[in-house]
Parts: structure tokens; sequence; C-alpha cells
């Protein structure tokens, strides 16, 4: 009984390791490091002294997100 469930999952191919070079992987982690980063600055730093757009649409776009996150607001 033992030895013919250790012939089974001998029988059963497992699929090969699948290898990603680092090359291939770096520039989208940059791109979604600078991106993440974009995003934190918005959710986190538009607002008052610290704006780079004018008006309030941003602040607002983004108000849900800055008190999920535990920024100050207001
Ligand atoms: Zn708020």
């Amino acid at each position: 009984m033992a030895q013919s469930a250790v012939a089974e999952e001998r029988a059963v191919p497992r699929p090969a390791p699948l290898s990603i070079p680092v090359r291939d992987i770096v520039p989208w982690a940059v791109f979604a490091a600078v991106l993440g980063l974009v995003l934190i600055y918005f959710v986190g730093a538009e607002q008052g002294a610290t704006s780079l757009l004018s008006g309030t649409w941003v602040h607002e776009f983004t108000h849900d997100g800055r008190h999920l996150l535990g920024f100050p607001c207001h």
C-alpha cells in the first residue's frame, strides 16, 4: 500500500521552476517604484503649501485614500 503511493507520487510530472532574469524585472520594478512614489505624493502631500497643482480637485479626488492611509488631512 505504502509502496504504491510512493510510486504514484514519483509518476506525477512536476513543472520545471520558472526563472526570470533580473535584467527583465529591473525596468518594471523601477517603473512601479516611481509610479508608487507619485501616487503616494498625490495622496499624501498634494495639498496646502506642498501643492504642485492649483485648485483642490487632486485633494478631493484622493481624499478617501488619504484618510484610509492615515495621512493628516483636516
Ligand atoms: Zn480629510
